[in-house]
């Protein structure tokens, strides 16, 4: 069925990204509550049927490991486009800490009025293992079933719902659409692999305008790179700052490659010890030797030699997972209950 805009109820504000904002509405005729993401783009009404052909192969994109896409339609200079409500939210939004840096989506900084007191939600070896899984079969659906690359793997984009479930979406089916996106502001933290940042002109240091030079192991290091974000519950690299836009992007390229930090390593909590008590260290810092080596053959600098999909899928840490009960949508319950009460001030629950 096609979606318009006068069959939906506005509801609520669900996160803001570089490019639009996300919000909560409601399907009348089908009574489904749906996630509506708007994106302004510079208009140029030629590339509007071709933009909504190239968005119908998300159509195809059925997977447990993909959010569903329901439909697009255009008002004005906006896309608006439909997808799978997910009520966990973002697993940045949950295990992220917003690092300071200029330019985060509001979503992820404090709103007006309440300083932000939120920590990342605990997250232990078998939640990681579950997430780096669902991640690694999205993509690999991708590429196998639509022929497709993510291009944009990052926390913001993998969302979690009540029911265990983890799923990728914000996927680059759209060339077309990626040229039309009026681009006011580029992200800080770049996702990208060494080579895609090679690859791009040094004027647009953070834009990767070569929509086809380079491969899908390049979103295989931004996978390993958010499983060690979501891991450490910060972004392993330096800040882009006004001072040094290139720091990031050198200590990516020229620098050692992150990897899941050691049992003894400072951990972003640090200073709340008090607060959040022994078992939430604890919970955070072992990760074990299989974890490790899955990460590590993710952010291999060069492509080549970079693990595939099979690879990864094939792994002891993956194999163990699938292997055991992981009570994902409890862990999705605490995670949510610690973010929201981080902010709305009231200090954490005890996560045990
Ligand atoms: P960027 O603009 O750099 O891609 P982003 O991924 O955070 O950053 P958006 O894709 O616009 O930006 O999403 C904004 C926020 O909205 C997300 O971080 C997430 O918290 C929320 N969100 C997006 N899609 C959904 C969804 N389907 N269900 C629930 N929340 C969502
Ligand atoms: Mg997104």
């Amino acid at each position: 069925f096609a979606i318009n805009m006068d069959q939906l109820i506005l509801k609520h504000e669900l996160g803001r990204g570089n490019y639009g904002t996300v919000k909560m509405v409601l399907h009348r005729p089908t009574n489904v509550e749906m996630a509506m993401k708007e994106i302004r783009l510079e208009l140029d009404s030629t590339r509007l049927n071709g933009i909504l052909m190239e968005l119908d192969i998300l159509h195809r994109a059925i997977s447990p490991h993909i959010v569903e896409f329901y439909g697009a339609f255009f008002v004005e200079s906006c896309v608006y486009y439909c997808m799978e409500y997910m009520d966990g939210g973002s697993l940045a939004s949950l295990c992220c800490f917003p690092n300071g840096n200029v330019s985060l989506p509001p979503s992820l900084s404090s709103s007006p009025g309440s300083a932000w007191t939120s920590s990342p939600a605990p997250i232990n070896d078998e939640h990681l293992a579950r997430i780096a899984s669902s991640m690694t079969r999205g993509l690999a659906f991708l590429k196998d079933e639509l022929g497709v690359m993510h291009r944009d793997v990052k926390p913001t984009n993998v969302l979690v719902n009540r029911k265990g479930q983890v799923k990728l979406c914000d996927f680059g089916v759209s060339g077309q659409l990626e040229k039309s996106i009026a681009r006011t502001n580029v992200g800080c933290q770049s996702y990208m692999a060494p080579e895609r940042i090679k690859g791009s002109s040094p004027s647009h240091s953070n834009v990767d305008d070569s929509f086809t030079s380079y491969t899908v192991s390049a979103d295989i290091w931004s996978l390993g790179l958010s499983i060690v974000e979501i891991a450490r519950g910060k972004y392993p690299y330096p800040p882009e700052t006004y001072e040094n836009v290139f720091a990031q992007l050198s200590a990516i390229v020229d620098g050692e490659a992150p990897g899941l930090p050691d049992d003894d390593e400072e951990s972003p909590e640090e200073g709340m010890d008090g607060i959040l008590g022994v078992d939430y260290k604890r919970s955070r810092r072992r990760w074990s030797p299989e974890a490790r080596h899955w990460v590590s053959r993710c952010l291999v600098k060069k492509a080549e030699e970079r693990a595939s999909y099979a690879e990864l899928l094939a792994h002891p840490w993956i194999q163990m997972d699938v292997k055991r009960e992981v009570d994902m949508a409890g862990w999705v319950a605490r995670a949510v209950e610690w973010r929201d009460r981080g902010r709305r001030g009231n200090g954490h629950p005890r996560y045990d």
